[in-house]
């Protein structure tokens, strides 16, 4: 149920829709949205009685709630002098500022004219009204104190009664004629968010973690998978494109924007709300594709997402931009068969070999011969089931770091065992490349596996397989706790099962996975890890944990050619050299991988290690 809980709806509420707490997570223009939203509001009462005592003249809140309509009038003075600051912000950021990422059309100059008319006129009708009827508003003058003070500085105490009559009428109807053109403007406006925000917020999905939407395959009745046209949308969907502000926040944190793709999520979401608009009078078999000629939203667009989950992230209305892409993605691939050349092999290497590269799935432990690692085969009753994943099984960077995760469970000698040949790949890849056929194969065989042998925990080295089998695999059937190597390691560290009493002299950086950070909000314990570490010293790169910058691997990208704009993992192992650290730590085989690229790419000499290895190190005896 969307409403359950309601304590927390009701929190969501206060803290994001009254308070705009999300909203000043970017600071001046969340300050300056703060107090245009809070002078809004403040206005709204006094609006009321305006319209009210033009029917019945001579109403006045003021008479029948005094005491509270002072304090009424003192705030509402207050804050719509704040909003002028606030709108004149806003006004600057448009006409001086101008960044790329916001949308700074004829539409939002002339919202910003509109309420700048609705305040002042606000402040005049006021020092009209209370010069105007002395006896009545008596009470009133020094609560009014800008409105006072206007007219005091305008001198419109001398103004004769008749001047000071036409005064007031004038403020009176261009008050009321900006707010009624206001109210006819908003619905074919961006600024319906006004009024479809505020239900976006409260029954938005609680908390951080989110699988992706889980396609029923057996269901006969399903013609079409994924989103294809734009009548598929649910009303939740249709209330996130509504609701989108156009402030551009989304735009400016993805990294296939700010590398020169063609995707901003903030376009999509316009897209498709103004897809919508258009094909709102078609019905049936008239509606058009979502991806069409000519078409905004292309193949392009939505390929480029590295599913980093920066845009729902950072969005302060909770629009859930992968909700759109990533099912687009399912349908091109599942009723369309249209998707990256480069995939038509890993999709085969998935289905038939149960991994992206194509190994044989018999030779998935020889990664750790030599080492004694038990199989869950020959030990059933381990408790702890090592989740290896395919970079630790296959990949020899991702191999290494399979090993030290071995080492340190050794060193706290833990009863566990790995599946082997047992285990395939999670189906985090086929699952974000759109073809929710092969991962629901893959994700079904590892059920079948893991719920035969029913260990305690599930824990993994990899930050997609942590997802998926924490967030996902619930979805399907799964009970059993999945935790990730660095949080089980503070915990081994807090226990005092493993001491890093190994001093490592060295200056690291710490690349946040987006697929910890922002899919799962892990953020301290890699920190934490760090720096039970005596000797590192841990320099933060300008982009990190909520808002780290994405390797370039997620979504399925790690398998295809990053062939428009500069590459992303270039992107991000600038910054890496910028901190002018030795090491940068990572958490996920992945962004060890394109890391590791990235820093070649450019020569660098700085080295990336895994969590686990910096460990291993620290807790070695020599
Ligand atoms: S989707 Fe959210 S962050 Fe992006 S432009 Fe719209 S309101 Fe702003
Ligand atoms: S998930 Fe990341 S890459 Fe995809 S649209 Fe959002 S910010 Fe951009």
């Amino acid at each position: 149920m969307p409403l359950d809980p309601l304590s927390k709806r009701f929190k969501i509420f206060f803290t994001e829709v009254l308070l705009q707490s999300k909203v000043r997570e970017k600071r001046f223009p969340g300050i300056a949205h703060t107090l245009i939203f809070f002078g809004f509001i403040a206005v709204l009462p006094h609006t009321i009685e305006l319209m009210v005592a033009g029917i019945f003249p001579g109403f006045r809140f003021a008479n029948l709630v005094p005491g509270i309509y002072a304090l009424y009038a003192f705030l509402a003075d207050i804050l719509a002098l704040l909003t002028l600051l606030g709108l004149v912000y806003g006004l600057y950021r448009r006409v001086i500022l101008k960044p790329k990422y916001l949308t700074n059309g004829f539409d939002s100059r002339l919202i910003l004219l509109f309420t700048f008319f609705i305040i002042l006129s606000f402040f005049s009708v006021n020092a009209f009204r209370i010069l105007l009827y002395p006896e009545t508003l008596r009470d009133l003058i020094r609560y009014y104190v800008v409105s006072y003070d206007i007219s005091q500085f305008f001198d419109l105490e001398n103004l004769t009664q008749q001047q000071l009559f036409i005064g007031l009428e004038i403020s009176y109807w261009i008050h009321l004629s900006v707010i009624l053109f206001f109210l006819v403007y908003i619905p074919g406006s961006k600024h319906l968010h006004i009024l479809a925000a505020i239900p976006n917020v409260i029954l938005a999905p609680l908390g951080t973690p989110k699988s992706m939407v889980k396609t029923d395959l057996e269901d006969e009745d399903i013609e079409s998978f994924g989103l294809g046209k734009i009548n598929e949308l649910n009303w939740q969907n249709v209330l996130n494109l509504y609701s989108c502000t156009e402030c551009g926040r989304c735009q400016e944190q993805c990294p296939a924007d700010m590398t020169g793709k063609p995707l901003s999520p903030k376009a999509v979401v316009v897209d498709l709300k103004d897809d919508l608009i258009q094909q709102s009078s078609t019905n049936g078999d008239t509606i058009k594709p979502i991806i069409r000629d000519g078409a905004p939203i292309t193949e392009d667009v939505i390929w480029s997402c590295t599913t980093c989950r920066a845009c729902e992230s950072i969005c302060p209305l909770h629009i859930q931009h992968l909700d759109f892409i990533l099912e687009i993605r399912k349908n091109l691939v599942m009723m369309e068969s249209r998707f990256p050349d480069e995939l038509q092999e890993t999709f085969s290497n998935l289905e038939y070999q149960f991994n992206p590269w194509g190994f044989a799935p018999e030779t998935r432990a020889e990664w750790c011969q030599g080492l004694d690692v038990p199989l869950m085969s020959d030990h059933p009753e381990a408790r702890i089931l090592y989740f290896v994943g395919c970079a630790g099984s296959f990949d020899e960077r991702g191999k290494k770091i399979a090993r030290a995760i071995i080492n340190l469970f050794k060193k706290a000698d833990l009863d566990f065992a790995i599946l082997g040949p047992e285990e395939r790949c999670t189906g985090d890849a086929a699952r974000r490349a759109g073809n929710e056929y092969v991962a629901q194969q893959l994700i079904q065989s590892n059920l079948e596996t893991l719920n035969n042998y029913k260990p305690d925990k599930i824990l993994t080295g990899c930050a997609h397989c942590y997802n998926t089998l924490k967030n996902e695999y619930p979805q399907f059937g799964l009970m059993t706790e999945v935790i990730h190597h660095t949080e089980f390691f503070v915990d081994l560290i807090q226990n005092e099962r493993l001491k890093p009493n190994h001093k490592l002299e060295e200056t690291v950086t710490l690349h946040d996975s987006c697929y910890l950070c922002r899919w799962n909000d892990m953020i301290d314990a890699p920190r934490t890890l760090l720096s039970a570490i005596a000797g590192l010293q841990i320099k933060e790169m300008d982009r990190c944990g909520s808002k780290g910058l994405c390797c370039g691997a997620g979504g399925s990208r790690m398998f295809m050619e990053e062939k428009i704009g500069k590459r992303i993992n270039i992107e991000r192992v600038e910054e890496v050299v910028a901190t002018n650290a030795e090491t940068v730590v990572a958490a996920c085989p992945f962004c060890n991988i394109m890391l590791n690229d990235g820093l070649k790419e450019i020569s660098s000499a700085v080295v990336v290690k895994d969590i686990a290895e910096i460990l291993d190190l620290a807790t070695d005896p020599s």
